[in-house]
């Protein structure tokens, strides 16, 4: 089983940080939080880990890119009706299916937690294999949330797009969150949901927080906040712009992770991260996975961003980025968030 949380993608207040460091040590030290016993033979069945004390008090069945959603709700007050909650996770899910060409998992669940008092969307987690069903989805949904905050969430992309990848060992946990942080933007954009030019600017406000600070051991024995999330999406935002330069701009980062899911990559498999790397080189006919990871993984491997972003056409200002269609790597900007 594993686990893949975030609060916050962007911004981190210092009192999250806390919680988060907590809980991802919980998870590296093989153990669950308090709150969530580990499943034994015999408890009562609401003791059974997440998702299963909660009361459901309505389910539904959404079919979305060949797989089927059971969309269950806790008991909880919320403004919003069902009607208006649906079309945020159809939404998602279609993201994913558009940057994957199919939904990675045949069956998965999202349960949708009320958050009393509350407004947006709180947390989300991801598992999978949980209790039979392939992956498993769990967001806590603030009882005030408007369909404004729906329509602007990411959350709920980023929990389905770990279904994409197989479970890894806790030294690659930022490969997990790398991967969703990096692909959550690029599958809306394809899916039509955002523009190009804002995500390419919080990539530019974000992907610093991914450089290695000092004293770090490289990607694999640096468990921050930063080299996780962020480190993880650099390195596949690096991964990419390579796979494209040698393959003439023919291939991507997303024909790996389409071979990766279609090989059985899938949350509910536990592979070693070496296994999906070469599947996904493989597909590109190129060596740049595996390369780069063998670099990453245990030295600290800082990347020049000013000069990656001015290659790509991105000039970024406090307005918002500006592209320029004559740089070197405009035509490999272009692609990547091309549908
Ligand atoms: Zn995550």
């Amino acid at each position: 089983m594993k686990q893949s949380s975030v609060y916050s993608r962007w911004i981190l207040p210092a009192f999250l940080l806390s919680i988060t460091a907590v809980s991802l040590a919980s998870v590296m030290a093989g153990g669950q939080s308090s709150r969530l016993p580990e499943p034994q033979s015999g408890p009562p069945r609401w003791d059974r880990g997440p998702g299963s004390r909660e009361q459901i008090v309505s389910t539904q069945t959404l079919n979305v890119g060949g797989a089927a959603l059971q969309i269950d709700f806790a008991a909880g007050a919320l403004d919003l009706p069902t009607a208006q909650i649906l079309p945020w996770i159809e939404r998602a899910a279609d993201a994913v299916v558009v940057y994957y060409g199919r939904f990675p998992v045949q069956r998965a669940r999202i349960l949708i937690v009320p958050s009393a008092n509350r407004s947006g969307i709180m947390q989300g987690t991801t598992w999978g294999d949980m209790r039979g069903m392939p992956g498993f989805t769990r967001i806590r949904l603030g009882q005030h949330t408007t369909v404004q905050e729906l329509a602007e969430d990411w959350t709920m992309t980023h929990e389905l797009i770990h279904m994409a990848f197989p479970s890894l060992p806790d030294e690659q946990h930022w490969m997990e969150e790398g991967l969703s942080t990096y692909v959550e933007p690029i599958a809306r954009v394809q899916a039509g949901e955002l523009q190009a030019k804002q995500i390419w600017r919080d990539m530019v406000e974000g992907m610093p927080k991914g450089e290695p600070g000092p004293g770090d051991a490289g990607i694999d024995n640096t468990h921050t906040w930063g080299r996780t999330y962020w480190g993880g999406a650099l390195f596949c935002l690096v991964a990419d712009v390579n796979i494209r330069k040698q393959t003439g701009n023919k291939k991507g980062l997303q024909d790996a992770l389409r071979a990766i899911a279609a090989a059985g990559g899938s949350i509910d498999h536990d592979w070693a991260l070496m296994k999906a790397l070469e599947i996904g080189d493989k597909a590109t006919g190129t060596t740049v996975l595996v390369d780069q990871y063998k670099q990453w993984s245990n030295n600290p491997m800082p990347v020049d961003l000013p000069k990656l972003w001015a290659d790509l056409g991105i000039s970024a200002s406090k307005d918002g980025v500006s592209f320029k269609s004559n740089a070197p790597l405009a035509s490999i900007r272009e692609a990547i968030t091309r549908r």
